[in-house]
């Protein structure tokens, strides 16, 4: 395994490092971003254990290259903000299409670079879906038809099975969201992408713990692990 740390769109305002992990043996690429929304600290904190992990060696990846840009929206998290704009409305919408924003352009141009056959990006969220349908704290999210649905239906399952307190439970959202991450990745790059959405009224530990675990079936099931 070899893992590289580099700064995406340094010597700029929006500077933020990325790790590139790659094993051993030939396989697909996984892309990881969180921190797209500034505030959202569960899932950066996943994100940046992740990294933390396989730079010292305590975590492996056998096949593949795993991207992950932990916390994507530097400025916004100093503000312990959202961000404005949202940088998840500023993605590229068509094949033909610019991202709307400098920091949305650079992390974009980094997945051209390696055409990831997945994009997970890590949010937080309010509500729960298993109480109310209109919420999207505890969902994974794809786009309509997305070839990651039989695999996200899975992962839903192992969770929900550990998970003893029902209100907690997972749920699947199918729903295209122009100029987000996702579907820019779904649209441009033909990426099996999903957003993660952690509750973020749930205490910090279980919303790192349910990030890291999703995270960790999805590189098994992409068979990077
Ligand atoms: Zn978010």
């Amino acid at each position: 395994m070899l893992v590289t740390k580099h700064t995406l769109a340094a010597s700029s305002a929006h500077a933020t490092p990325y790790y590139l992990i790659r094993g051993t043996k030939p396989g697909p690429v996984i892309m990881i971003t969180s921190g797209v929304h500034g505030n959202e600290t569960a899932s950066m904190a996943a994100a940046q254990k992740l990294a933390n992990d396989c730079m010292a060696g305590r975590r492996h990846v056998v096949r593949g290259l795993l991207i992950i840009i932990p916390r994507v929206n530097q400025k916004a998290h100093r503000n312990k903000s959202r961000g404005k704009p949202d940088l998840n409305r500023t993605f590229p919408r068509h094949i033909s299409g610019k991202a709307k924003h400098p920091l949305a352009s650079a992390v974009f141009r980094l997945a051209r670079q390696y055409g990831p056959a997945w994009w997970l990006d890590l949010h937080e969220a309010n509500g729960l879906s298993q109480r109310s349908s209109q919420v999207l704290g505890q969902t994974l999210i794809t786009n309509p038809g997305s070839k990651a649905v039989p695999v996200c239906k899975r992962i839903i399952g192992r969770m929900n099975r550990s998970i003893p307190i029902r209100d907690r439970h997972f749920n699947l959202k199918q729903h295209e969201l122009p100029g987000s991450a996702r579907t820019a990745a779904a649209r441009l790059l033909q990426a099996r992408s999903v957003t993660v959405e952690t509750c973020w009224s749930l205490n910090r530990s279980d919303r790192i713990k349910y990030q890291t675990e999703i995270v960790n079936y999805f590189l098994r099931e992409a068979g990077l692990l």
